[in-house]
């Protein structure tokens, strides 16, 4: 607990977007980044899940610092692309699987795959999980659907945002405010649910 009461959490990520994200999706919880608590962590996610991910990341990180931990695995899901890229959406049109693309090269590189499918159904899937003990953690994994956009639009979020267009809204997720997208977004759905399960633990 902090002066405000609010309970620590350590977010598994190096990355200062993710943890503004986090930050903004936990506000009942103080989260704190490895480096705050003195860790130089660095994690290869080599799981076969979204779960696996997470929890291995979570679990890797709570071994070093003892204190519970956060951390999520995301990705996007094409239907008619069997489920591509998946849990290997950050690492996605990378020739030899090292040198990553930026967003929009990536988008390009989706968009050029998927130029004549017709089922341009899709999905992201967010995993997260806290853990409290080395053999208690609470996990919860969300989605939110979409279909691929033809071109891209928008200049908001991150990843493929860009690229996933709400038919009900007539946007992308790129046009969408910080707030709207939290509010049906695979993150914030799994935010939430995961937050009011974690939170009575504390008290
Ligand atoms: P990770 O969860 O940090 O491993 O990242 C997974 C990858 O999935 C990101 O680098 C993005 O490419 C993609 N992704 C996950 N969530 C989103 C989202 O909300 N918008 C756009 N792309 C996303």
């Amino acid at each position: 607990m902090d002066s405000t009461d609010r309970p620590t959490l350590i977010a598994a990520t190096n990355n200062p977007h993710k943890l503004i994200e986090f930050r903004r999706l936990f506000p009942d919880f103080r989260l704190l980044s490895p480096a705050q608590v003195g860790s130089n962590f660095s994690y290869e996610e080599t799981g076969t899940t979204y779960l696996d991910n997470a929890l291995g990341k979570a679990l890797y990180l709570f071994r070093i610092v003892e204190i519970p931990v956060l951390a999520d695995d995301s990705g996007l899901e094409v239907a008619g692309l069997e489920g591509e890229p998946g849990i290997y959406s950050s690492r996605y049109g990378s020739l030899d699987g090292n040198t990553e693309l930026s967003d929009s090269q990536r988008n390009a590189y989706l968009l050029e795959r998927t130029a004549s499918l017709s089922d341009r159904d899709c999905f992201f899937v967010c995993c997260m999980v806290a853990v409290f003990e080395e053999k208690r953690f609470f996990a919860v994994q969300e989605t939110f659907h979409g279909i691929l956009a033809s071109v891209p639009s928008g200049s908001g979020g991150f990843g493929y945002d860009p690229v996933v267009y709400l038919p009900e809204r007539g946007k992308t997720v790129a046009e969408l405010s910080d707030e709207e997208k939290d509010a049906i977004s695979h993150r914030g759905k799994a935010a939430r649910r995961l937050g009011a399960m974690i939170l009575p633990l504390f008290r």
